[in-house]
């Protein structure tokens, strides 16, 4: 399973006798300066009345999008319930959006969960929770998808889960080939999902079939 939890940013040295804290929030200061720095390698004016404020609203922006480097959403998934439920759980279209880290550039889209419990079962909104804080983070949608049914996986000790992430990529739309209309769909099978076809099966009919 991929580490889904990080205390300091790439680049950030812990301060001495900074081990107790909170894990660091992203530097406004040095986001600030290199949004500033951006401007001007393209040719603008950081100065101009348009663009004062914007390295500012940048900074606030990437700790938004990025609040997920600074949550655990293994967190999410601690609080169980005992429920005799042995058929399939699917929570579909859960919207979400994240930032490619080739470009950093957004994707957005849906993601589907499904799992199969093991005599436990947890709050239908906390998978959402998990998408977020998965998808708040620089990613790509492969390893994202495969964070998340690990994560159901582990953490609900599940008898399968699936997970199917489908997202339209501005990387792809508004440059490079220009695909405005391309999606990209992932999917990561793991337990009665991967060994059993009809279980899968199952899952993409609820998910893709019209009803
Ligand atoms: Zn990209």
């Amino acid at each position: 399973m991929s580490k889904t939890t990080r205390t300091t940013l790439p680049g950030d040295s812990p301060a001495p006798g900074s081990r107790d804290l909170p894990p660091l929030a992203v530097d406004h200061d040095r986001l600030r300066a290199a949004v500033r720095e951006i401007l001007i390698a393209v040719g603008e004016d950081p100065d101009r009345e348009g663009l004062l404020e914007t390295p500012d609203r940048v900074a606030r922006m990437y700790a938004e999008v990025f609040a997920g480097l600074h949550t655990d959403p293994a967190a999410y998934l601690q609080k169980t319930f005992t429920q005799k439920h042995d058929e399939m759980v699917l929570v579909k279209d859960i919207e979400f959006s994240s930032m490619c880290e080739h470009h950093l550039l957004p994707f957005s889209g849906k993601a589907h969960i499904a799992y199969l419990p093991n005599g436990q079962i947890v709050g239908l909104s906390k998978l959402a929770r998990v998408v977020d804080t998965v998808a708040r983070r620089p990613q790509v949608q492969e390893r994202m998808t495969e964070d998340i049914a690990d994560l159901i996986m582990t953490h609900l000790k599940a008898r399968g889960v699936g997970v199917v992430v489908e997202a339209s990529h501005s990387c792809m739309t508004i440059r490079g080939v220009r695909k405005p209309a391309a999606m990209t769909i992932t999917s990561s099978m793991r337990g009665g999902f991967l060994d059993n076809p009809a279980t899968r099966a199952e899952m993409m009919a609820l998910v893709f079939g019209r009803q």
